[in-house]
């Protein structure tokens, strides 16, 4: 069976555990599941999340770790054949997975640099890119603002690896890529072509492809609803965990086309449901 599972609010909370979790999915993994694991986070090279993971216990290969970075350049190498050069906006981590997947990547620093002290737009300081890909952008300023931009407008394909508004750090939130996707969109007039993370389907396509897995008998675990419709966006059956952002009472609210095929409390209602649906194939 394949697992596709969140990382932040299922298998760890900032830099502790879920109690339980990890040992669960290890051993699922050692009676011979496929383990995937599926984050909305661009800012990271994938194989970054592996030293983490291992020191939960949880489960884990060079391979297992599918970001929404990693999901961008695939979708463009596959959906996207004429496209050479691309626009990386975000962290250092995007780039090289723009780069690692055989593209001739321009960072938007360098172009906004270019922009700035040669006096010329934002396409011709990209060097006419073939694509646009945004992710969260720590650095995000209007002149890189301003280079997307130019290079959308000229026709660069835009790309969003995710659309979330924020995201949760030690005392509160901070702006997530779905700002910075919203600042570049609304400057070059027009919506990003896709959107690669969840709550659609592509990221985890990708993961189901990395380790040729079957997404008609998978499982998505994730502790948000952007997890849930995802999941049901692949037609995989789905696992809410409320050791996440999703609390008991929201999870009793939600309608009836909304509802995941489980609710689980904790490591031990994960456990149990899997076994079930594992016996349901
Ligand atoms: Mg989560």
């Amino acid at each position: 069976m394949l697992l596709l599972v969140d990382l932040d609010g299922v298998v760890y909370r900032q830099s502790e555990a879920v109690p339980g979790v990890p040992a669960v999915l290890a051993a699922r993994a050692a009676a011979g599941d496929d383990v995937v694991y599926v984050t909305n986070n661009a800012t990271a090279y994938h194989t970054d999340y592996l030293p983490r993971l291992a020191g939960h216990g949880a489960p884990v290969g060079p391979d297992r770790v599918v970001t929404s970075a990693l999901a961008s350049a695939a979708w463009l190498r596959e959906e996207m054949p004429g496209v050479r050069r691309v626009l990386a906006v975000g962290a250092p981590g995007l780039e090289r997975e723009l780069r690692e997947a055989g593209f001739d990547v321009v960072s938007v620093g360098h172009a906004a640099t270019r922009m700035h002290q040669e006096g010329i737009d934002g396409w011709a300081a990209a060097g006419h890119p073939d694509a646009v890909v945004v992710g969260l952008d720590p650095q995000m300023s209007y002149l890189r603002v301003a280079a997307a931009a130019d290079c959308v407008r000229a026709g660069a394909v835009l790309v969003a690896t995710n659309r979330d508004p924020i995201y949760p750090v030690e005392n509160g939130y901070r702006p997530g890529a779905g700002a910075v996707v919203a600042a570049v969109a609304t400057a070059a007039r027009t919506e990003p072509r896709v959107v690669i993370g969840k709550p659609g389907p592509y990221l985890l396509q990708a993961g189901a492809r990395l380790v040729g897995g079957d997404l008609r008998t998978a499982v998505m675990i994730g502790d948000s609803m952007t997890d849930i419709a995802a999941g049901r966006a692949v037609g995989a059956r789905t696992i809410l965990t409320l050791t996440g952002v999703t609390t008991r009472a929201m999870a009793d609210a939600l309608p009836e086309a909304e509802r995941p095929t489980r609710v689980v409390a904790d490591a031990a209602g994960l456990e149990a449901a899997l076994r079930e649906l594992a016996a349901r194939g």
